[in-house]
């Protein structure tokens, strides 16, 4: 499919220097993710555990696999031997889970936390306060298998460009307080992910270094048939 290469490399056109791009491609069928790395991507990210499962196992090996909707502590198990990032950790239980599964596969797998900014009840995520309180709770630190690399998070779904933007800089504003606070020596806490296919070119302006562009690139979901 043509229109699937050509908007990848619309997309890919507008990053700015240092962002990487995550092809989401949830409700999406494995022909479509083949088009889309047959044209040279490489990070997927998918949102049910049991479905990344399914298209991990059929697809390239050398895909990187990103994690980004909200993850049940007992879905962990399906993804945790090759999940190279995920963008939703939103409490101790399931990072704690997380940690358990990564040891059992003698893994470390990188996560982000994820923060609560948009006025939609629906969306996951952390206060700074609950974040401040994992940060230093002893069962955080005693997690070796487990590394904190950044912040993520989601606008509310609105047309005003202006809340938008509030919400990514309060999303920048969390990342830099947390570093200072928490992560000053570690190089490794460096990754912003914020924007979707109609805010990831604000989400870039406000300093995202990660971009979730699902139907940009695949075209509209479809829910009811998926
Ligand atoms: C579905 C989804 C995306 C991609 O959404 P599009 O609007 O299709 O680009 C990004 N992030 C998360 C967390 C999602 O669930």
């Amino acid at each position: 499919m043509d229109i699937m290469n050509r908007r990848l490399k619309e997309v890919a056109a507008t990053l700015g220097k240092g962002v990487k791009l995550i092809a989401v491609s949830k409700t999406k069928p494995v022909s479509d993710i083949e088009v889309v790395y047959n044209a040279g991507q490489r990070i997927f990210g998918e949102n049910k555990a049991i479905e990344m499962r399914d298209k991990h196992q059929i697809l390239p090996k050398d895909i990187q696999w990103h994690f980004i909707g909200h993850l049940q502590s007992n879905k962990v198990k399906y993804i945790a031997g090759y999940v190279s990032l995920i963008h939703s950790v939103d409490s101790v239980k399931l990072l704690s889970e997380i940690n358990r599964q990564a040891e059992k596969c003698q893994r470390v797998i990188d996560c982000l936390l994820q923060f609560h900014v948009a006025d939609e009840e629906s969306k996951f995520g952390l206060s700074y306060e609950e974040a401040a309180l994992l940060l230093s709770s002893s069962d955080y630190l005693q997690m070796k298998n487990i590394r904190i690399v950044g912040v993520m998070g989601m606008a509310t779904h609105t047309g005003n460009e202006l809340q938008i933007r509030d919400e990514f800089k309060k999303i920048k504003e969390i990342f830099n307080q947390l570093k200072s606070a928490y992560f000053g020596q570690d190089d490794n806490f460096k990754e912003i992910s914020m924007g979707m296919s109609n805010d990831y070119r604000l989400a870039m302006e406000e300093g995202s270094t990660l971009v979730r562009v699902g139907s940009a690139i695949f075209g509209e979901r479809n829910y009811a048939i998926s």
